[in-house]
This record gives C-alpha cells, structure tokens and sequence, in this order.
C-alpha cells in the first residue's frame, strides 16, 4: 500500500492500514510547517455537524469582501476553481442536501473521538495528548448567540449533547474574560488535542515502529496502465506499491486531476498560534463563532487558531488578527513568546469529504477533502479506508463521500 500525504488524515490513514496487517508506504516531503494538521485549533467533534456551506453564504460575500475584519476574506485571484464549486454549493445549501451532509458530518465527527481512542490504543503518548472535557460556543452579543439557535437545533437532533450556561455560569467557567459574555452553549461530548504537531510525530513514530516505511518526497505523476496504478513519480525516484490512497489535504484535487477526476476543492487557509506560558488558563477549548475563533489549552500555554481565508494564504494578516482578537478577549493578556502558523483547509461544497475509491480505478482510493473538521474525523475516515481496501462489509452511509458526487 501507499499512502500519499502526511497530514493527520495521511498519518492516521497510513497506520490504521498498516494495524489492519498490510505492508504500507507513507509518502510525504516532509515539512509540518504548512499543513492545514499544524494550524489547526485541535479541536475534536465541536459543531462538527454543522456544514459550512448554507443558502445565506453567497448572499453575504459582497458584505465580507468590504469587511477588512471579516473572519472570511476572499481574495480576486479565487476566481480560478470558484465556479464549479458555487455550482455545487449552491445546491449543497439547500435541504434534502444540507441535511444530508449534516448526517454526513455527524457520522465522522460525533465518532471521532471513539476511532482516536481505538486507534491509538497502543501509542499512550498519542492517547495522553487528547482530553475530552467540552468546547463551548461564547457568544459575546445577543445576535451571535440568536444566529446560532437553529445550528443548536440540528445539533440537537444529531444527537450532540448540549448545556446552556448563562453570562454568570460562562464567566465561571472563564474567569479572565474582559467583558460579560452573552452566555454560551457547552457540547459536553467534545474533545481537543493538547498539542497537535505532537500528535503527528507520535502517530509517525507508532507507524515507523509498527514496519511502515516512510518515503520523504513529493508525488509529482501516476504510472498508469488501463485501469491500475502501477507506479508513482516522485521526487525520489519512481515508487511502486499494489494499492494507492490520496491523502494529501488541498494538493490531493490535482493529484486526483492526473487521475482524470475533477474534484470541485477550494483552499481556505486558515492560522494557529500558540501563546506560550500564558498567564490566561482555561479548563476546556472554546469557540467564538461570529468571529471564526477558538481558544484551546495547549501544553506550551494557549492555542487561538482559525479564520478562513481564500485565493492566498494571508499569513501576517490573520495572526495579527487572531493576536487582536485575543486581545480584546481576555483582562490583560500576557505571554513570553508566539510559534505561528497557516495551512490550507481542503474544502469542498458540500462540507464532505471523499472518502471512497479512485472513478475508473481499481486499486486507487481517496481519503482527502475533510475542511473544518479533518482533525476530528481523521480516524473515522482512515477507518472506512480499512473497510474499502479490505472488501469488509461497508458502512452503508458510504456513499456520501464517494468521489463521484461532482460529476
Ligand atoms: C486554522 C485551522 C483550524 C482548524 N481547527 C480544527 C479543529 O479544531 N478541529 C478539527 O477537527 N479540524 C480543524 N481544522 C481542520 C483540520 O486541521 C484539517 O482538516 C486537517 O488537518 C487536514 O489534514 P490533512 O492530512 O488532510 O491535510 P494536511 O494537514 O494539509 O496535510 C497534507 C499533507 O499532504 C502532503 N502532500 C501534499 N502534496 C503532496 C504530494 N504531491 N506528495 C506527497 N505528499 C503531499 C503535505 O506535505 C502534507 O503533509 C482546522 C484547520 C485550520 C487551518
């Protein structure tokens, strides 16, 4: 087998096959610096029902783009690859489809945690980096937190458990908030990881320590002979394996273009930063939505990572408005140094990732496009993975993710 891509998708992905007892590659150049894995606000299972996408979204573009404070920027240059996703987003808004990738979503996410915990049932490092004690939703106006009912409401009937906390249970909760929230909303069942990166190197040892191979190089072309794969290109030479997963978040839409599928995917480059030794602690990780945040307890200090940003990366941009944010949040913020980072979300219209064979291929798969929610689902899809090359009996809602819904 070959796993191309090393993210947290790739990683967990790579090791499920390899404990399923095949011999397995995993193909990455190497670097965590830039991966949507590194950035992100190591959340698990928090509104990981909800889809990205709903009939409002393109009706506020206009307003955004004028916003410099939204936490949706749109840049000229996402023209290219814009239409056909509208195409399939406008569709994707609206109901049956919006409640079937909600149904979607809420199969990988609300089982996250429970794959990671099986997965990881022989790495205790790994295991001892997740927690698993809330993520709350601040609201810090009345709008943000009326906006937010009817999401309340399908996460209800998803089957999320949730606690309503006025101002004064909120800022029991988070003492060092600077200003009287407008209550919040805790999803008891949810999760987060105190130390992504970590996460990624642990779960790279345990496969390395389990047989799998690591391959450092990028995948530039498919060998392929009818309807098989039968070597890859890289910049390490040619590699050849019996069966290939694409894994490798946003660069796997041109990966899947070389294997004649168009995948409808956007770039929404989003930042982390980690504020080490901070004086502000939290119990548990929290979200402002209206403000596309979160705070996270991290093992350095405290992780704020989020915002979305599409057609160009905006690094500066976001992190020094992740870094204001924060700010206003919090009486006195105070901390001895900033790691930051940015990588891309692989997003597509309708918030679902492709999670199912190559079209045309027989012995190629994907396992890429996880957006929002990839590091809560990425041991729930790396467990379909295993069902699909195993011809196990597959769990029959599987079919939402197959790779050829955009065609
Ligand atoms: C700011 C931010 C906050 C987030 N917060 C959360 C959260 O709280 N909870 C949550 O569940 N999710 C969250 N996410 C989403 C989550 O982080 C992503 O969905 C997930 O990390 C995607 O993982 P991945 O492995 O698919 O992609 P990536 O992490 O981007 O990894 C892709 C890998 O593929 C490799 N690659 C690329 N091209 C090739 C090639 N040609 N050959 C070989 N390898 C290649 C790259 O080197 C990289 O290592 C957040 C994302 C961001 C950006």
């Amino acid at each position: 087998m070959a796993v191309i891509g090393g993210g947290v998708v790739g990683l967990a992905t790579a090791l499920s096959i390899r404990r399923a007892g095949f011999d397995v590659m995993l193909i990455d150049p190497g670097s965590p610096d830039e991966r949507a894995s590194t950035a992100t606000a190591g959340i698990v299972g928090c509104s990981a029902v909800i889809p990205w996408v709903d009939d409002g979204l393109w009706a506020s573009l206009p307003g955004m783009l004028l916003d410099r404070n939204s936490p949706l920027q749109l840049s000229w240059r996402l023209a290219d690859g814009l239409w056909p996703f509208y195409r399939h987003s406008r569709r994707a808004g609206r109901e049956p489809d919006y409640s079937n990738s909600a149904a979607g979503l809420a199969s990988l996410g609300l089982n996250g945690y429970r794959h990671w915990m099986a997965l990881l049932d022989e790495c205790e490092p790994a295991r001892s980096l997740f927690s698993r004690n809330g993520c709350s939703f601040l609201y810090t106006t009345a709008a943000a937190r009326l906006a937010d009912q009817p999401n309340n409401l399908v996460r209800k009937q998803r089957g999320m458990a949730l606690e309503q906390l006025d101002a004064v249970q909120t800022l029991e909760k988070i003492p060092q908030l600077a200003k009287a929230p407008c209550g919040s909303v805790n999803v008891v069942q949810a999760g987060h990881v105190a130390d992504p990166l970590l996460l990624q190197q642990h779960l790279l040892s345990a496969f390395s320590a389990s047989g799998g191979e690591v391959v450092q190089a990028s995948v530039t072309d498919f060998i392929t002979e009818r309807n098989r794969i039968v070597g890859l290109e890289t910049t390490a030479g040619r590699q050849a394996a019996g069966q290939y997963v694409v894994a490798a978040g946003v660069a796997s839409a041109a990966l899947a273009r070389r294997l004649g599928c168009r995948v409808p995917l956007l770039a929404g480059y989003g930042s982390g930063l980690v504020l080490s030794q901070c004086n502000v602690k939290i119990d548990a990780p929290f979200l402002v939505l209206d403000q596309g945040f979160a705070v996270v307890p991290n093992r350095h200090g405290l992780r704020v990572a989020g915002l979305v940003s599409l057609g160009g990366a905006r690094r500066k941009r976001q992190q020094a408005m992740l870094l204001r944010r924060v700010g206003q949040l919090f009486e006195n913020l105070q901390y001895q140094s900033i790691t930051a980072t940015t990588g891309a979300r692989a997003l597509t219209p309708d918030s679902l990732p492709l999670i199912s064979r190559a079209p045309g291929f027989s012995n190629a798969f994907f396992n890429f496009g996880h957006g929002h929610w990839g590091l809560t689902q990425a041991a729930s899809s790396a467990a379909l993975v295993v069902q699909l090359l195993s011809n196990d009996q597959l769990d029959q809602n599987i079919g939402r993710y197959c790779a050829t819904r955009f065609h």
